[in-house]
Protein backbone atom coordinates (compact mmCIF):
# COMPACT_ATOMS: atom_id res chain seq x y z
CA UNK A 1 0.00 0.00 0.00
CA UNK A 2 2.80 2.37 0.73
CA UNK A 3 4.40 2.12 -2.72
CA UNK A 4 0.93 2.95 -4.10
CA UNK A 5 1.45 6.42 -2.28
CA UNK A 6 2.69 8.67 -5.18
CA UNK A 7 4.50 10.96 -3.08
CA UNK A 8 8.42 11.68 -2.80
CA UNK A 9 10.61 9.03 -0.88
CA UNK A 10 10.96 11.80 1.58
CA UNK A 11 7.34 12.53 1.97
CA UNK A 12 6.88 9.46 3.03
CA UNK A 13 9.91 9.38 5.15
CA UNK A 14 8.12 12.29 6.93
CA UNK A 15 4.85 10.61 7.50
CA UNK A 16 6.45 7.68 9.10
CA UNK A 17 8.57 9.94 11.76
CA UNK A 18 6.02 11.23 12.31
CA UNK A 19 3.49 8.70 12.75
CA UNK A 20 6.86 7.00 14.67
CA UNK A 21 7.04 9.83 17.04
CA UNK A 22 3.06 10.18 17.88
CA UNK A 23 1.78 8.70 21.13
CA UNK A 24 -1.40 8.30 19.91
CA UNK A 25 -0.56 6.48 16.27
CA UNK A 26 1.49 4.16 18.19
CA UNK A 27 -1.14 3.10 20.70
CA UNK A 28 -3.40 2.96 17.55
CA UNK A 29 -0.66 0.54 16.18
CA UNK A 30 -0.75 -1.52 18.87
CA UNK A 31 -4.25 -1.98 18.96
CA UNK A 32 -4.22 -2.89 15.34
CA UNK A 33 -1.65 -5.51 15.45
CA UNK A 34 -2.94 -7.34 18.84
CA UNK A 35 -5.96 -7.78 16.99
CA UNK A 36 -9.05 -5.15 17.39
CA UNK A 37 -10.67 -4.77 20.58
CA UNK A 38 -14.76 -5.90 20.37
CA UNK A 39 -15.23 -3.79 23.37
CA UNK A 40 -14.79 -0.21 23.71
CA UNK A 41 -13.53 -0.40 26.94
CA UNK A 42 -10.58 -2.09 26.47
CA UNK A 43 -9.53 0.43 24.14
CA UNK A 44 -6.76 3.10 25.47
CA UNK A 45 -8.53 6.21 26.18
CA UNK A 46 -6.22 7.97 23.71
CA UNK A 47 -7.41 6.06 20.78
CA UNK A 48 -10.85 4.93 21.90
CA UNK A 49 -11.97 7.92 19.01
CA UNK A 50 -10.73 5.40 16.29
CA UNK A 51 -13.15 2.56 17.61
CA UNK A 52 -16.39 2.85 15.56
CA UNK A 53 -14.10 2.96 12.60
CA UNK A 54 -11.94 0.05 13.95
CA UNK A 55 -12.36 -2.62 10.87
CA UNK A 56 -11.26 0.34 8.15
CA UNK A 57 -8.03 0.27 10.24
CA UNK A 58 -4.79 -1.27 8.56
CA UNK A 59 -1.13 -0.60 8.73
CA UNK A 60 1.49 -0.68 6.24
CA UNK A 61 5.13 -0.04 6.77
CA UNK A 62 4.78 2.42 9.57
CA UNK A 63 1.77 4.16 8.25
CA UNK A 64 -1.91 3.79 9.53
CA UNK A 65 -4.31 3.62 6.92
CA UNK A 66 -8.53 4.09 7.04
CA UNK A 67 -9.48 2.42 3.88
CA UNK A 68 -7.38 4.12 0.81
CA UNK A 69 -7.06 7.30 3.40
CA UNK A 70 -3.71 7.65 4.90
CA UNK A 71 -4.49 8.75 8.56
CA UNK A 72 -2.23 11.69 9.39
CA UNK A 73 -0.50 11.98 12.39
CA UNK A 74 -1.18 15.31 14.63
CA UNK A 75 2.10 17.26 14.06
CA UNK A 76 1.58 17.16 10.36
CA UNK A 77 -2.42 18.43 10.06
CA UNK A 78 -1.77 21.74 9.83
CA UNK A 79 0.77 20.83 7.22
CA UNK A 80 -1.38 18.79 5.53
CA UNK A 81 -4.54 21.72 5.62
CA UNK A 82 -1.92 24.25 4.29
CA UNK A 83 -1.51 21.94 1.53
CA UNK A 84 -4.83 21.20 0.36
CA UNK A 85 -5.86 24.61 0.87
CA UNK A 86 -2.47 25.98 -0.90
CA UNK A 87 -5.00 27.26 -3.84
CA UNK A 88 -7.43 28.79 -1.87
CA UNK A 89 -10.33 26.76 -2.87
CA UNK A 90 -13.07 27.11 -0.82
CA UNK A 91 -14.35 25.09 2.09
CA UNK A 92 -16.58 22.49 0.21
CA UNK A 93 -13.63 22.04 -2.31
CA UNK A 94 -11.22 21.33 0.36
CA UNK A 95 -13.59 18.85 2.28
CA UNK A 96 -14.06 16.82 -0.86
CA UNK A 97 -10.17 16.75 -1.82
CA UNK A 98 -9.35 16.07 1.64
CA UNK A 99 -11.76 12.86 2.16
CA UNK A 100 -10.30 11.55 -1.09
CA UNK A 101 -7.41 10.66 1.04
CA UNK A 102 -6.73 12.08 4.28
CA UNK A 103 -7.94 11.14 7.34
CA UNK A 104 -8.06 12.35 11.50
CA UNK A 105 -10.84 12.78 13.19
CA UNK A 106 -12.47 16.22 13.34
CA UNK A 107 -10.53 16.70 9.86
CA UNK A 108 -13.38 18.84 8.22
CA UNK A 109 -14.01 20.61 11.38
CA UNK A 110 -10.48 21.54 11.21
CA UNK A 111 -10.08 22.51 7.68
CA UNK A 112 -13.56 24.28 7.94
CA UNK A 113 -12.09 26.64 10.53
CA UNK A 114 -8.82 26.45 8.75
CA UNK A 115 -10.04 28.34 5.79
CA UNK A 116 -12.21 30.67 7.40
CA UNK A 117 -9.65 32.39 9.02
CA UNK A 118 -7.72 32.59 5.55
CA UNK A 119 -6.31 35.76 4.92
CA UNK A 120 -5.76 35.58 1.20
CA UNK A 121 -9.68 34.08 0.97
CA UNK A 122 -11.17 36.88 3.25
CA UNK A 123 -9.26 39.28 0.84
CA UNK A 124 -10.60 38.51 -2.56
CA UNK A 125 -14.27 37.33 -1.48
CA UNK A 126 -16.43 36.26 -4.16
CA UNK A 127 -19.33 38.05 -5.19
CA UNK A 128 -22.64 37.13 -5.82
CA UNK A 129 -22.62 34.65 -8.47
CA UNK A 130 -24.93 35.76 -11.82
CA UNK A 131 -27.84 33.03 -12.07
CA UNK A 132 -27.79 31.68 -15.45
CA UNK A 133 -31.87 32.17 -17.26
CA UNK A 134 -31.21 30.53 -20.47
CA UNK A 135 -30.29 26.47 -19.95
CA UNK A 136 -28.52 24.51 -22.37
CA UNK A 137 -29.19 21.64 -23.49
CA UNK A 138 -27.85 18.44 -21.28
CA UNK A 139 -25.10 16.98 -23.09
CA UNK A 140 -23.80 13.36 -23.38
CA UNK A 141 -20.37 13.02 -23.39
CA UNK A 142 -17.13 14.99 -22.05
CA UNK A 143 -15.89 18.04 -25.17
CA UNK A 144 -18.67 18.56 -27.04
CA UNK A 145 -19.91 21.85 -26.28
CA UNK A 146 -17.39 24.18 -25.22
CA UNK A 147 -17.68 28.19 -24.29
CA UNK A 148 -14.86 30.22 -25.26
CA UNK A 149 -14.18 33.65 -24.00
CA UNK A 150 -11.14 36.23 -23.60
CA UNK A 151 -10.24 37.73 -20.33
CA UNK A 152 -7.52 40.32 -19.52
CA UNK A 153 -5.56 39.68 -16.13
CA UNK A 154 -2.99 42.46 -15.23
CA UNK A 155 -3.13 43.94 -18.83
CA UNK A 156 -2.43 40.19 -20.34
CA UNK A 157 -4.94 38.64 -22.31
CA UNK A 158 -5.64 34.90 -22.09
CA UNK A 159 -8.35 32.65 -23.69
CA UNK A 160 -10.60 30.49 -21.95
CA UNK A 161 -11.94 27.47 -23.42
CA UNK A 162 -14.59 25.59 -20.90
CA UNK A 163 -16.05 22.26 -21.37
CA UNK A 164 -19.84 22.14 -20.66
CA UNK A 165 -19.79 18.66 -20.05
CA UNK A 166 -17.07 18.54 -17.25
CA UNK A 167 -16.27 22.08 -16.19
CA UNK A 168 -12.74 21.65 -17.45
CA UNK A 169 -11.57 24.80 -18.79
CA UNK A 170 -8.36 25.59 -20.15
CA UNK A 171 -6.01 28.82 -20.01
CA UNK A 172 -4.08 30.70 -22.88
CA UNK A 173 -2.09 33.61 -22.47
CA UNK A 174 -2.68 35.59 -26.03
CA UNK A 175 0.01 37.41 -27.53
CA UNK A 176 -2.34 39.83 -28.66
CA UNK A 177 -6.46 39.37 -29.35
CA UNK A 178 -6.48 38.92 -33.05
CA UNK A 179 -8.74 36.24 -34.81
CA UNK A 180 -5.73 34.56 -36.07
CA UNK A 181 -3.83 33.77 -32.68
CA UNK A 182 -7.14 33.12 -31.10
CA UNK A 183 -7.69 30.35 -33.90
CA UNK A 184 -4.01 29.15 -32.90
CA UNK A 185 -4.50 28.16 -29.27
CA UNK A 186 -7.64 26.77 -30.18
CA UNK A 187 -6.16 24.70 -32.44
CA UNK A 188 -3.82 23.31 -30.33
CA UNK A 189 -6.71 22.81 -27.63
CA UNK A 190 -8.36 20.93 -29.95
CA UNK A 191 -5.46 18.78 -31.17
CA UNK A 192 -5.60 17.80 -27.15
CA UNK A 193 -8.72 17.38 -26.63
CA UNK A 194 -10.68 16.77 -29.97
CA UNK A 195 -13.00 19.00 -32.09
CA UNK A 196 -16.02 19.95 -30.44
CA UNK A 197 -19.28 19.70 -31.94
CA UNK A 198 -20.43 23.24 -30.83
CA UNK A 199 -18.31 26.21 -30.18
CA UNK A 200 -20.01 29.04 -28.07
CA UNK A 201 -18.82 32.28 -27.81
CA UNK A 202 -20.34 36.21 -27.83
CA UNK A 203 -19.51 38.80 -30.34
CA UNK A 204 -16.05 40.07 -29.72
CA UNK A 205 -13.93 41.05 -32.97
CA UNK A 206 -12.02 37.67 -32.75
CA UNK A 207 -15.36 35.70 -33.14
CA UNK A 208 -17.37 37.55 -35.33
CA UNK A 209 -15.53 37.52 -38.50
CA UNK A 210 -14.35 36.07 -41.50
CA UNK A 211 -11.55 34.09 -40.04
CA UNK A 212 -13.44 32.36 -37.57
CA UNK A 213 -16.42 31.49 -40.19
CA UNK A 214 -13.42 30.20 -41.97
CA UNK A 215 -12.17 28.26 -39.26
CA UNK A 216 -15.49 26.38 -37.92
CA UNK A 217 -16.13 25.60 -41.84
CA UNK A 218 -12.47 24.01 -42.69
CA UNK A 219 -12.80 22.04 -39.07
CA UNK A 220 -16.21 21.32 -38.83
CA UNK A 221 -17.94 22.45 -35.57
CA UNK A 222 -21.05 24.76 -35.12
CA UNK A 223 -20.19 27.97 -34.14
CA UNK A 224 -23.15 29.87 -31.68
CA UNK A 225 -23.09 33.09 -30.56
CA UNK A 226 -24.92 34.55 -27.21
CA UNK A 227 -27.56 37.10 -27.89
CA UNK A 228 -26.15 40.93 -28.52
CA UNK A 229 -27.89 42.81 -26.19
CA UNK A 230 -27.05 40.83 -23.30
CA UNK A 231 -24.44 38.30 -22.92
CA UNK A 232 -26.07 35.99 -19.67
CA UNK A 233 -26.27 32.99 -21.30
CA UNK A 234 -22.76 33.21 -21.64
CA UNK A 235 -22.76 32.05 -17.84
CA UNK A 236 -21.08 29.00 -18.25
CA UNK A 237 -18.04 30.74 -19.63
CA UNK A 238 -18.15 33.93 -17.62
CA UNK A 239 -17.87 31.76 -14.41
CA UNK A 240 -15.13 29.54 -15.62
CA UNK A 241 -13.34 33.53 -16.28
CA UNK A 242 -14.31 34.41 -12.48
CA UNK A 243 -12.56 30.85 -11.51
CA UNK A 244 -9.49 31.57 -13.26
CA UNK A 245 -9.40 35.12 -12.27
CA UNK A 246 -10.11 34.26 -8.45
CA UNK A 247 -7.20 31.43 -8.84
CA UNK A 248 -4.62 33.87 -10.38
CA UNK A 249 -5.42 36.87 -7.91
CA UNK A 250 -4.94 34.47 -4.97
CA UNK A 251 -1.65 32.82 -6.56
CA UNK A 252 -0.17 36.25 -6.91
CA UNK A 253 -1.26 37.68 -3.53
CA UNK A 254 0.38 34.40 -1.78
CA UNK A 255 3.70 34.34 -4.27
CA UNK A 256 2.49 30.61 -5.52
CA UNK A 257 2.34 29.30 -9.23
CA UNK A 258 -0.69 29.87 -10.73
CA UNK A 259 -0.37 26.09 -12.66
CA UNK A 260 -0.55 24.17 -9.28
CA UNK A 261 -4.06 26.68 -8.24
CA UNK A 262 -5.22 25.04 -11.55
CA UNK A 263 -4.26 21.34 -10.93
CA UNK A 264 -5.96 22.04 -7.90
CA UNK A 265 -9.12 23.08 -9.03
CA UNK A 266 -9.27 20.47 -11.95
CA UNK A 267 -8.97 17.78 -9.24
CA UNK A 268 -11.18 18.91 -6.95
CA UNK A 269 -15.27 17.27 -7.08
CA UNK A 270 -17.57 19.85 -8.70
CA UNK A 271 -20.26 21.49 -6.14
CA UNK A 272 -23.21 18.83 -6.23
CA UNK A 273 -20.82 16.36 -8.81
CA UNK A 274 -19.06 12.97 -7.31
CA UNK A 275 -16.16 13.96 -9.64
CA UNK A 276 -13.62 16.27 -10.03
CA UNK A 277 -13.34 18.13 -13.85
CA UNK A 278 -10.20 16.01 -14.37
CA UNK A 279 -12.31 12.65 -13.62
CA UNK A 280 -15.13 13.97 -15.67
CA UNK A 281 -13.01 15.12 -19.20
CA UNK A 282 -10.10 12.81 -18.73
CA UNK A 283 -12.15 9.37 -16.28
CA UNK A 284 -8.72 9.89 -14.40
CA UNK A 285 -7.50 12.25 -11.47
CA UNK A 286 -4.40 13.78 -12.58
CA UNK A 287 -1.37 13.54 -9.73
CA UNK A 288 -1.21 16.68 -7.23
CA UNK A 289 0.93 17.73 -4.21
CA UNK A 290 -1.33 16.10 -2.04
CA UNK A 291 -0.45 12.37 -0.99
CA UNK A 292 -2.78 10.13 -2.72
CA UNK A 293 -2.78 6.41 -3.29
CA UNK A 294 -1.56 5.45 -6.45
CA UNK A 295 -5.43 3.34 -6.70
CA UNK A 296 -6.99 6.00 -6.68
CA UNK A 297 -4.90 7.95 -9.78
CA UNK A 298 -5.90 4.93 -12.04
CA UNK A 299 -8.29 5.57 -14.74
CA UNK A 300 -11.93 4.39 -14.07
CA UNK A 301 -14.54 5.52 -16.21
CA UNK A 302 -17.01 8.12 -14.85
CA UNK A 303 -20.42 7.09 -16.44
CA UNK A 304 -22.00 9.51 -18.72
CA UNK A 305 -25.72 8.96 -17.15
CA UNK A 306 -24.44 9.77 -13.93
CA UNK A 307 -22.81 13.11 -15.21
CA UNK A 308 -25.84 14.08 -16.97
CA UNK A 309 -28.42 13.11 -13.80
CA UNK A 310 -26.16 15.78 -11.98
CA UNK A 311 -26.06 18.06 -14.71
CA UNK A 312 -29.56 18.56 -14.33
CA UNK A 313 -30.13 18.47 -10.93
CA UNK A 314 -27.42 21.21 -11.09
CA UNK A 315 -29.57 23.13 -13.31
CA UNK A 316 -32.88 22.68 -11.69
CA UNK A 317 -30.89 23.96 -8.40
CA UNK A 318 -29.69 27.04 -10.26
CA UNK A 319 -33.83 27.32 -11.70
CA UNK A 320 -34.75 26.89 -8.00
CA UNK A 321 -32.95 29.55 -6.66
CA UNK A 322 -33.29 31.73 -9.17
CA UNK A 323 -36.93 31.62 -8.85
CA UNK A 324 -36.77 32.19 -5.22
CA UNK A 325 -34.80 34.93 -5.22
CA UNK A 326 -36.62 36.77 -7.68
CA UNK A 327 -40.04 35.90 -5.99
CA UNK A 328 -39.62 38.28 -3.14
CA UNK A 329 -38.36 41.12 -4.89
CA UNK A 330 -40.49 43.73 -6.09
CA UNK A 331 -40.34 44.27 -10.23
CA UNK A 332 -38.81 47.02 -11.56
CA UNK A 333 -40.56 50.18 -13.26
CA UNK A 334 -39.11 52.61 -15.66
CA UNK A 335 -37.64 55.61 -13.49
CA UNK A 336 -36.49 53.44 -10.77
CA UNK A 337 -33.02 53.67 -9.30
CA UNK A 338 -30.99 50.49 -9.48
CA UNK A 339 -27.09 50.25 -8.97
CA UNK A 340 -25.01 47.23 -11.40
CA UNK A 341 -22.43 44.89 -9.70
CA UNK A 342 -19.44 45.56 -11.61
CA UNK A 343 -18.27 42.81 -14.12
CA UNK A 344 -14.76 43.80 -12.30
CA UNK A 345 -15.24 42.99 -8.78
CA UNK A 346 -13.21 45.15 -7.61
CA UNK A 347 -14.91 48.01 -8.76
CA UNK A 348 -17.67 49.97 -7.01
CA UNK A 349 -21.19 49.19 -7.90
CA UNK A 350 -22.66 52.00 -10.41
CA UNK A 351 -26.01 53.69 -10.37
CA UNK A 352 -28.46 53.93 -12.75
CA UNK A 353 -32.04 54.58 -13.93
CA UNK A 354 -34.75 52.40 -15.36
CA UNK A 355 -35.15 53.14 -18.96
CA UNK A 356 -37.03 50.43 -20.60
CA UNK A 357 -37.83 46.78 -20.44
CA UNK A 358 -36.29 44.83 -23.03
CA UNK A 359 -37.96 41.51 -22.83
CA UNK A 360 -38.83 38.74 -20.31
CA UNK A 361 -39.47 39.87 -16.99
CA UNK A 362 -36.07 40.39 -15.86
CA UNK A 363 -34.11 42.25 -18.66
CA UNK A 364 -34.01 45.95 -18.71
CA UNK A 365 -32.19 48.91 -19.94
CA UNK A 366 -30.61 51.32 -17.76
CA UNK A 367 -29.47 54.58 -18.14
CA UNK A 368 -26.87 56.74 -16.61
CA UNK A 369 -24.98 53.87 -16.48
CA UNK A 370 -21.43 55.73 -16.34
CA UNK A 371 -20.99 56.87 -19.90
CA UNK A 372 -22.56 53.95 -21.71
CA UNK A 373 -25.95 52.11 -21.58
CA UNK A 374 -26.03 48.94 -20.11
CA UNK A 375 -28.42 46.34 -19.91
CA UNK A 376 -29.21 44.16 -16.64
CA UNK A 377 -31.17 41.06 -15.70
CA UNK A 378 -31.55 41.44 -11.83
CA UNK A 379 -33.61 43.35 -9.83
CA UNK A 380 -30.80 45.11 -7.59
ZN1 LIG B 1 -7.47 30.81 1.35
Amino acid sequence: MIDELPISEERISELQEHTRKDQQMQELKEVIQEGRPSNKWNVPSNVSIYFDIRDELTLQNGLLFKGERVIIPKSLRTDMIKKIHSSHIGIEGCLRRARESLYWPGMNAEVKDFIQRCETCRTFERKQQKETLISHEILSRPWSKVGIDLMTFQSKNYLVTVDYYSNYWEVDYLEDTLALTVIRKLRAQFARHGIPDVCFTDNGPQFDCGEFRKFSRLWEFKHDTSSPLYSQSNGKVEQAVQTVKRLMKKSKFDNKDPYLAFLDFRNTPTEGFDNSPAEKLMNRKTRTLLPTKESLLKPKVVAPNKVQIELTKEKQKQQFYYNQRTKDLPMLKNGDTVRIQPSNFNKEWKKGTIKQQISGKYCFRVSDFGSAEATTTGNK
